[in-house]
């Protein structure tokens, strides 16, 4: 069963993963998620998990020992363990890595907060042997913190792990999934009850039962609409 690690400040925005299909996946066993909050792994009174830039400048930094006690700690047992540090200066988040993580066996979640956490926790685990480490943004956007943009990248994994979607047969056709010509696009749109509505009719041809000309049509469309989101 897939592994998931998600270290945090802010455990609670984690609830939203005993819902839906992902609470579902947890229930039947498919997926272990376990939350782990970072301050529990920081020393003092006030559990200060930050700290004042070196080199000056504004906000403040994730001290490195923290996160190494809470990765050291979840990280536990043979691997390879792949570690993603959520930042908007990494590598952006696709379909394709969606695909790749849904076949791995342990991933451990890094949210940062403030500036981001010190550098040197991505340069020390990416030396350990049993660790590979991605450093992943979710767009060209700056967040508060990493926790949504893990909550983005877990639904889009978890889904695609076997079991979790009730008809495995809605992933073969999705946009983002590479075509069998090796090509990537977006859905056709979709239609459903009634035929008619506000005065805006279904493509006729939907309702035709003529499946060879139902694929030309859908696939015309997907293209059409892959070309104008460019
Ligand atoms: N100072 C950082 C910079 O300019 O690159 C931004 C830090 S951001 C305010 C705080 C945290 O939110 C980051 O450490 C990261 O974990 C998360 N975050 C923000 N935007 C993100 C994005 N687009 N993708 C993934 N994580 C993001």
């Amino acid at each position: 069963m897939a592994r998931f690690d998600l270290i945090t400040i802010f455990p609670d925005y984690f609830e939203a993963l005993e819902l839906s299909l992902i609470g579902k996946a947890r229930t039947q066993g498919l997926v272990d998620i376990a939350v782990h909050d970072l301050r529990d792994h920081a020393e003092g009174v006030h559990k200060s998990v930050d700290d004042t830039p070196y080199g000056g400048g504004a906000g403040m930094v994730m001290s490195p020992e923290p996160w190494g006690k809470a990765i050291d700690l979840v990280s536990q047992g043979s691997g390879p363990h792949d570690l993603i540090i959520l930042t908007p200066a990494g590598k952006k988040f696709t379909q394709a890595m969606a695909e790749e993580f849904s076949h791995r066996e342990h991933l451990i979640f890094a949210c940062g907060r403030y500036e981001g956490i010190d550098h040197r926790v991505t340069e020390f685990y990416s030396s350990q042997p049993e660790f590979r480490v991605h450093e992943v943004s979710i767009g060209d956007y700056v967040l508060n913190g990493g926790e949504v943009a893990t909550l983005v990248m877990l639904e889009a994994i978890i889904r695609l792990i076997p079991g979790v979607l009730g008809n495995p047969l809605s992933l073969a056709e999705e946009s983002h999934t590479l075509t069998s010509e090796g090509e990537a696009i977006v859905e056709y749109p979709n239609f459903t009850k009634p035929p008619e509505w506000r005065g805006l009719e279904v493509p006729e041809i939907l309702l035709s039962g003529n499946h060879a000309a139902i694929k030309a049509f859908r696939t015309q469309e997907a293209v059409k609409r892959t070309v104008n989101r460019e």
